[in-house]
């Protein structure tokens, strides 16, 4: 083929199928339609992409620099919405809330933000395929209850106080914790139950951390609860495998 029969054969060609190139015709002065334009109408057929598209990117990814973060300064009302890092909530002996905090979307039969209830029964049905059966012993708890508790505790259990919190200090008030168990064995022995067992391996998969694990009272404030798990979100949870890391380490407040 001659090169003039060849730009002839494209020139039918592209007759033919019209040019696709442009779904839209460019409207031209005048109103005529543009029917040949040089620019589009180009005889490379198979457009060669340009090495950059191909090629990944070079570019390097920067590592983040860790930085400290914000102090807790809240104080008065501001006291009414627990203190946030990297937007998650934390509630702890150091970090209280006043009574005033609830669930922004409580839902169901325990109180629990939304989203840490879905999470839930998620985790829940997932766990009951594989033959294991997770209770919920405690949701959300308001100021008051917990407060109740506390002074109960104080009383009767001043030895154990370690494993309750002041009112203000529990993270079951802000609808984000869970006390979990299979409805049979409790404390510390819970965690030998399969429940314990499985929640330990899949929570992080659902987003749930356990929240004061064996040997991290100093850092937490609260002795290691094999039942207390709280929501985090997925993404940051899988980075607490192996169930040693405190959300107090993870956050750089330790
Ligand atoms: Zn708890």
């Amino acid at each position: 083929m001659t090169l003039r029969s060849c730009a002839l054969a494209l020139a039918a060609l592209l007759a033919l199928t019209g040019c696709t190139a442009s779904p839209v015709p460019s409207p031209v002065p005048g109103g005529f339609p543009a029917t040949t334009t040089p620019s589009v109408h180009t005889p490379s057929a198979t457009p060669t992409p340009s090495p950059t598209a191909t090629k990944p990117s070079p570019t390097p990814t920067k590592k983040p620099t860790p930085t400290a973060p914000p102090k807790d300064t809240r104080k008065g009302s501001q006291l009414n919405t627990p203190y946030l890092v990297k937007g998650i909530p934390v509630v702890s002996k150091k970090h209280r809330i006043t009574a005033a905090y609830a669930p922004k979307k409580p839902s169901g039969a325990f109180h629990l933000e939304a989203t840490t209830a879905a999470a839930l029964a998620k985790m829940t049905a997932a766990a009951r395929a594989d033959g294991v059966r997770i209770r919920v012993r405690s949701g959300y708890r308001n100021w008051a209850t917990q407060n109740a508790i506390y002074q109960k505790a104080k009383r009767n259990y001043p030895q154990s106080l370690s494993f309750y919190a002041p009112a203000g200090a529990s993270e079951h008030q802000t609808g984000l914790s869970v006390d979990l168990w299979d409805g049979v064995t409790w404390s510390l022995p819970m965690a030998r139950t399969a429940t314990g067992k499985w929640l330990f391996t899949h929570a992080h998969s659902y987003g749930f951390v356990l929240r004061y694990p064996n040997g991290k009272s100093k850092i937490t404030g609260y002795h290691y609860e094999p039942w207390h798990y709280r929501y985090i979100g997925r993404a940051d949870a899988m980075k607490f495998t192996g169930n040693s890391l405190t959300l107090e380490e993870y956050l750089g407040l330790a």
